[in-house]
């Protein structure tokens, strides 16, 4: 069985530059053949890509997410621009809007998002996107400014009605340890009623750890827990679920077959 993660936060699961080699070490050891590093700011991304620019099976994003919008740092674009055009960077991401936590205001937010849906274009590169209690506004934006490189909802956390109307877009689905829990019956209505190829999993790590290692610093390694719930949900064995999530990931971030 390989599993795929396709968005950990190593950068911050640990600062540690030994730590996080160890992380992707144990993560290998529990079939997660691939992960997508996600930064959470270009310094982050830096020192993340620097560290672990030669291991094979870790990819990167770079992105400015909502969090940062009241500060992206000097020369941003240039430097995002620069960064997107390393080697192992697959992805733009994560961007998007929060309207849950006070990030500056909105129209920055709106500008900040739409301004890098247009880089990630002019790189033909697929996004990775944030949500947070801003859904309408994002659909409405994807609806005009997404390349057909495509998109991944990330921790994906709107009903399934709302992803029906996202599916006449080139996105996918991403799932994270949440979906472990009790009373997340939006999500496994969501996750039944998607086409299987376009779903995707993820540890968000260091966040929303899986319910099997409730109380602990979520890593990629407990990706399992996710890929067997939704198995469950479908009513699928194990290995096959695994399989066809890895499959679509390899699609999502426009990766080959041998990758
Ligand atoms: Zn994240």
């Amino acid at each position: 069985m390989q599993l795929f993660d396709t968005h950990a936060h190593i950068g911050l699961i640990h600062e540690d530059q030994m730590e996080q080699l160890l992380v992707i070490q144990l993560a290998k050891r529990k079939s997660v053949a691939h992960i997508v590093s996600i930064c959470n700011s270009l310094i982050d991304f830096e020192h993340v890509y620097e560290n672990l620019k030669t291991a094979s099976n870790v990819y990167h994003a770079v992105g400015v997410s909502p969090s940062e919008v009241a500060n992206p740092g000097q020369n941003w674009e240039h430097r995002l621009q620069t960064f997107a055009k390393l080697e192992r960077v697959i992805a733009i991401g994560e961007i998007g809007l929060d309207y849950y936590r006070n990030y500056g205001d909105k129209n920055s937010q709106v500008e900040l998002f739409i301004h890098q849906l247009d880089i990630a274009r002019s790189l033909q590169l697929p996004v990775i996107i944030h949500n947070r209690e801003a859904g309408r506004d994002i659909l409405d934006i994807l609806k005009t400014r997404l390349s057909d490189k495509g998109g991944i909802f990330h921790c994906y956390s709107e009903d399934a009605r709302y992803a029906m109307e996202a599916l006449d877009l080139p996105v996918y689905f991403s799932f994270a340890g949440n979906i472990t829990y009790k009373n997340v019956k939006h999500l496994q209505d969501t996750i039944v009623k998607l086409p299987l190829d376009r779903i995707l999993i993820e540890s968000e790590s260091p966040f929303m750890v899986p319910m099997a290692y409730k109380g602990k610093r979520n890593k990629p390694a407990y990706l399992v827990e996710t890929a067997q719930a939704v198995a469950e949900f479908r009513k699928m064995p194990l290995e096959e679920v695994a399989e066809a999530l890895y499959q679509n990931s390899l699609r999502a971030f426009h990766l080959p077959a041998n990758a």
